[in-house]
């Protein structure tokens, strides 16, 4: 049985060079940079890649810059807190000593 990923269609181009294994790795980052993301300031899904990074709003006309392969999404100011905290352990002591 042959596994398949869905948007295959993309890495066709190559033939049936470069291995199965990179391939399928590389289709699941072209679905997921070529589907329309959620815009950070309206919030509609309208968001294209322009180029690495770059993204823009077809709703809003932003232009942004944002993660290489899909927008990402927004962190709360809480959850970069925690991000950081498990970055560097130390703020944690520090925190429960108090
Ligand atoms: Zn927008």
């Amino acid at each position: 049985m042959v596994e398949t990923v869905k948007g295959m269609g993309s890495v066709k181009r190559f033939g049936t060079r470069y291995g199965r294994t990179t391939k399928y790795k590389l289709a699941k980052i072209e679905v997921e940079q070529r589907k329309k993301q959620d815009c950070p300031y309206c919030g509609k899904a309208k968001v294209r890649r322009v180029s690495y990074g770059i993204w823009n709003c077809q709703k809003c006309h932003n232009t942004f810059t944002a993660r290489a392969y899909n927008v990402g999404k927004k962190l709360t100011l809480q959850e970069r807190a925690s991000q950081l905290v498990a970055e560097a352990p130390e703020i944690r002591t520090i925190e429960g000593e108090e």
